[in-house]
């Protein structure tokens, strides 16, 4: 049996997968109304987490379950600007 641990879970927006918090990265909506990768994870705002990788950012954009998390729809300029931080990612 698995031992129940104290470890946050998050599901990611795109493969709606449950992961640690600590594998998925932040997209998060500022009371501003910007929208940007939050890789500290303690940006204000409304947030949504997705795996580190292209496939789950386009799943999650293209299923508009990233739009629905935020509430907001992504600008073209901040999802290119998301998917060159997620490819300057190392994979792990
Ligand atoms: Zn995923």
């Amino acid at each position: 049996m698995v031992k129940a641990r104290k470890i946050p879970q998050r599901m990611c927006v795109g493969c709606r997968e449950m992961k640690n918090k600590k594998e998925l990265i932040r997209v998060v909506r500022s009371p501003e109304g910007e929208i940007a990768l939050d890789l500290t994870g303690k940006k204000a705002g409304r947030g949504a987490y997705i795996c580190p990788n292209l496939e789950c950012l386009n799943q999650a954009v293209k299923g508009k379950r990233l739009q629905k998390a935020l509430e907001h729809d992504i600008p073209a300029e901040v999802l290119a600007s998301i998917t060159k931080q997620i490819e300057a990612i190392p994979e792990s």
